[in-house]
């Protein structure tokens, strides 16, 4: 009889899962608490795959050989529980495909900057001709790639959530960027378990890899010796110090590698800001390993589009810029974006509240902001913490009202910044649908 496998959550991870499972002869069951998306029954159906949505069936969950798990089903899901209980094999979607391909696999984790330096290397190796998929947390599935698709290189984003449920899986390139506290609910509270569940992308790595991480980062530093990291190190930050293989020094992005030394003009690199500025660091550093060569990668660099909801220019209107970043859903990534910012700045923040400590911006803001623009159900966090700090705040209730008022308190020069240190779940129905309405109605001025 053939191996059991049940694949909890059918969303793009589980249902790809799914489909390599049967193309490999297994039995499998899909079960999804909630519904599935019709795409997904789709093409479920089409390979024939049980499946159930907004129930658990123990039975047939229950009697399985390895589960395939959702990164966003926690652990103390009463399912999960039953089945560690039973001492049955948890995988995540991306070790179950990496056992179906030999493909190079770069790896990309931290708490910032992930989707940014995936596409961005992505990027690199595809404008010079290389065959490499697109995978993981970046919205499509390694499994169903592997399954139908298959590519020799993948770039793949991976979240804590992933890392949790892989085990034999390597990274023959990992990047760390960076850690920061984020998803700690699902961490028992404890940083030290979240830290653990990032150097898991260097887990299995041998000399033969490569190890990239952010060499300023003051967790990674702490951390590294404890996670012993077998593959050949490259640490990079801004300023050279020993060691370090990639660097701005005079203006000129210096990256080291045995495929020889890269450099570039840092002020031509399409992506802006200190923060892309170690994304930039950290792709060109994959590329090189990868012996992209170099005018390739200096192109690349310089025509890559961006990201949209990640400092995203709108428009300018009426001598003021308008940037989208809707992705800062935390207090880390709004200090890069005003960082970044080089003009006063009209700043809208504010949703729903993650634990967030404002002192981490309190300078920034001091120094750049003309006005705040609270924009969320409940402000009252954000006026305790800001009062009598700025002059100009003042509350929105939607998109439509905190556009108006950005546009009416901005002067010609100006920079309106939508970066909102928040979750968007009180008025939005995620961060893209926060972006795309700041875009709509930017537009309508
Ligand atoms: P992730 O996929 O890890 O959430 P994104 O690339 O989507 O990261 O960027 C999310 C936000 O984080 C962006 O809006 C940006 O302001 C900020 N950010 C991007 N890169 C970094 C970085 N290296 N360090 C800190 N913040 C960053």
């Amino acid at each position: 009889m053939s191996k059991r496998i049940v694949v909890l959550g059918a969303g793009e991870s589980g249902a790809g899962a799914a489909v390599l499972a049967k193309k490999e002869g297994f039995d499998v069951f899909v079960s999804d608490l909630s519904g599935i998306k019709p795409k997904y029954k789709e093409l479920l159906d089409a390979h024939a795959i049980c499946w159930e949505e907004g129930h658990h069936t123990e039975s047939d969950i229950l009697n399985a050989d390895e589960v395939i798990k959702s990164p966003g089903i926690p652990d103390k899901a009463p399912i999960i529980q039953k089945l560690k209980a039973q001492e049955t094999p948890i995988i995540s979607e991306i070790e179950f495909a990496g056992r179906y391909t030999d493909a190079k696999m770069i790896c990309i984790t931290g708490s910032n900057g992930k989707t940014t330096t995936t596409l961005l290397t992505h990027h690199l190796l595809t404008e010079a001709g290389v065959d490499a998929g697109l995978a993981g947390n970046v919205g499509n599935s390694l499994a169903l790639q592997v399954a139908e698709n298959p590519h020799p290189v993948y770039v793949i984003e991976l979240s804590s959530f992933q890392l949790d449920n892989m085990y034999n899986f390597k990274a023959d390139i990992a990047i760390l960027l960076n850690i920061t506290p984020d998803h700690l609910d699902r961490y028992n509270y404890e940083m030290q378990n979240y830290v653990n569940a990032k150097f898991r992308i260097i887990q299995n790595q041998t000399e033969k890899d490569a190890f990239i991480f952010w060499n300023d980062d003051p967790i990674i530093a702490r951390e590294i010796k404890k996670h012993n990291p077998k593959a050949t190190l490259y640490p990079f930050a801004e300023t050279h110090e020993e060691g370090t293989k990639g660097y701005v020094e005079n203006n000129q992005i210096i990256v080291e590698s045995e495929n020889g030394t890269f450099t570039m003009e840092q002020d031509l690199l399409a992506l802006t800001g200190k923060h892309n500025l170690y994304n930039s660091l950290a792709a060109t550093i994959a590329a090189k390993i990868m012996d992209i060569h170099d005018d390739k990668i200096r192109a690349s660099l310089k025509n890559f589009a961006g990201v949209e909801h990640r400092l995203e220019k709108v428009a300018r209107v009426r001598g003021v810029d308008y940037i989208n970043d809707s992705k800062a859903t935390n207090v880390n990534s709004c200090w890069y974006a005003l960082q970044s910012m080089k003009t006063p700045v009209v700043l809208i923040l504010g949703g729903t509240d993650k634990g967030n400590d404002y002192t981490e911006i309190e300078a920034l803001v001091k120094e750049k902001v003309r006005a705040l623009i609270f924009l969320g159900v409940d402000n009252r966090k954000l006026h305790t913490f800001f009062d009598g700090k700025i002059n100009q705040i003042e509350d929105a209730g939607s998109m439509e009202e905190a556009v108006n008022k950005a546009y009416r308190l901005a002067q010609k020069g100006d920079t309106v910044l939508l970066s909102p240190c928040c979750a968007s779940f009180d008025l939005f129905t995620c961060y893209e649908d926060r972006g795309d309405q700041f875009k709509a109605c930017v537009r309508n001025l």
